[in-house]
């Protein structure tokens, strides 16, 4: 089949913005760059980067990706008001290619609740939107929140009329994720039906409340939409986003009932993207996820094995290679040096001063030290570890821990705070609630470790171990992550960057009511 311009599927990544708003899924500005990079590889169309008016950060980050990024359109979020409007267009203005993302809401339960605006008074307010939008770029998405929930005749009208005053791109959200898929086929028909003004892309931003996201997704454009938006993993608000992997890897796989549609993603950068995304925001990808699972290619009976090995199409729809699983990503070890290493980054779309190489080429050599090769994802994280950006205010110098079924576990620790060293000992129920508890008493702050995850980044008994831990300081909660060969060693890491965090964030925080968006 021809990839016809009309049956072309727009994917529009909202992982940063959509995704990252998902609580625990916060990301600082050097980490949102990095999965922008990484999207970019992955030639979605459309990156939403953030919610400018949401905070300075958020503001600085859409920014800094509208410099930095090139080849999608980059895209900013703004509420109806003028304020919103004028932050998201200044924040997208560096890109060479713009959208500003504009939303209000069409079902009378928001209206009444959470919008207090009249039918009415919503579609002249949202008209005007469009317009001021329309002012700083000629490319303006437009969304009504909560349509599952909506008067469909008042959608059209509410479309029809932000359509006439210069959106071009209409999307369709289920916010709550109530819709079904034939249902939800139905009602986009509708809409591409009664919306007259010719030109305008339809497009679906489905939650998974109820695991349809993509089976909603799909069912829109075999309806007409001709954009979905998505995001890595499927991350997102509450059960998540349609899953970005999925819906491109179905559109793939099945556009033959899909009237030959088709996108322009890079599939082979699929699972570099999934694990870039893990990585940094510290959920983990369960192992029987469709697509980028740890399970998803591995054939694991005996009749399976026995029929893949007689003809590989007998259970496989996709092959790995599809999404750029290789065999395996070996590169560097013990005798690389630091122009192979360099050159190894900058081919993986690591972009790295002089200074910020030394730092990873350092962490590379003592890495190889301890394990015989050293693998594109151990790479990654020791990036990630870098680009923290909080100050290190509290860092581990010396760290001694004895446990043992005959023996009560016990934790030595000296942490260095400015010119200031202190040590203490603290016992606990294993190795590392002991250490969490003398980092407590040492710092006298009191953290609550609310959830730990532990996961060997690469292959073998010598990984890199990752934590990735939730700590709860009063009302602030924090995600972090730590990475070592000594797994005990990696949650200390973890635990002291989260108390880093907090401590920075209590400084620079500005505290902006977040409303539940799109
Ligand atoms: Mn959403």
């Amino acid at each position: 089949m021809s990839n016809d311009k009309k049956n072309q599927v727009v994917i529009f990544d909202t992982t940063l913005r959509d995704g990252e708003q998902c609580p625990g899924a916060t990301m600082n500005i050097h980490e949102k760059l990095e999965v922008a990079k990484q999207l970019a590889r992955l030639n979605v169309d459309i990156i939403e980067a953030g919610f400018p008016i949401a905070s300075p950060g958020d503001f600085e980050a859409v920014q800094k990706i509208a410099q930095t990024i090139t080849g999608p359109v980059i895209c900013a979020l703004a509420r109806l008001k003028e304020m919103d409007i004028e932050t998201a267009g200044k924040a997208i203005a560096p890109a060479a290619r713009r959208r500003i993302h504009t939303f209000s809401s069409g079902s009378d339960i928001h209206l009444r609740n959470m919008m207090k605006m009249t039918r009415e008074e919503n579609i002249k307010r949202s008209v005007a939107a469009v317009k001021l939008a329309r002012t700083f770029t000629d490319d303006v998405e437009y969304s009504a929140q909560d349509t599952s929930r909506s008067d469909r005749n008042y959608l059209a009208e509410l479309y029809n009329a932000v359509a006439e005053a210069g959106a071009t791109t209409l999307n369709i959200p289920d916010t709550v994720g109530y819709a079904v898929p034939d249902e939800f086929g139905e009602l986009v028909a509708f809409l591409v039906d009664r919306v007259k003004t010719p030109g305008v892309v339809f497009s679906v931003h489905c939650h998974n409340d109820l695991g349809l996201a993509v089976a909603n997704s799909l069912a829109a454009v075999q309806a007409g939409a001709r954009q979905i938006e998505c995001t890595i993993n499927g991350i997102g608000e509450r059960a998540g986003n349609c899953s970005l992997e999925e819906a491109v890897m179905a559109i793939r796989t099945r556009r033959d009932r899909l009237g030959g549609a088709w996108t322009g993603v890079n599939t082979k950068e699929i699972m570099r993207s999934s694990r870039l995304v893990s990585r940094m925001t510290g959920f983990v990808v369960q192992r029987n996820k469709a697509i980028v699972g740890a399970n998803a290619f591995a054939h694991e009976s005996g009749i399976h094995q026995d029929g893949m090995l007689k003809d590989r199409e007998t259970y496989e729809i996709m092959v790995p290679e599809d999404i750029g699983l290789a065999g395996t990503d070996l590169v560097l070890g013990k005798h690389s040096g630091r122009h192979a290493l360099s050159t190894h980054m900058a081919k993986m779309g690591f972009d790295l001063n002089d200074q910020e190489m030394d730092v990873v080429y350092a962490r590379f050599k003592e890495l190889c030290d301890k394990k015989k090769v050293v693998y594109d994802d151990d790479l990654i994280a020791i990036v990630q570890e870098q680009a923290q950006e909080v100050p290190q205010v509290w860092t581990l110098e010396v760290m001694q821990v004895t446990t043992g079924t005959n023996n009560v576990p016990t934790a030595t620790v000296r942490l260095r705070h400015g010119e200031d060293v202190f040590t203490d000992a603290a016992c606990g129920d294993g190795p590392v609630e002991a250490i969490l508890k003398v980092i407590d008493r040492i710092t006298g702050v009191e953290g609550k470790l609310e959830d730990f995850s532990l996961q060997a980044i690469t292959k073998g008994e010598d990984a890199l171990g990752e934590v990735s831990v939730r700590v709860r300081y009063q009302d602030d909660a924090v995600q972090a992550k730590g990475s070592s060969t000594d797994i005990v060693q990696a949650a200390a890491k973890a635990y002291l960057n989260a108390l880093n965090r907090h401590l920075f964030l209590n400084n620079h925080r500005q505290k902006v009511a977040k409303t539940q968006t799109v």
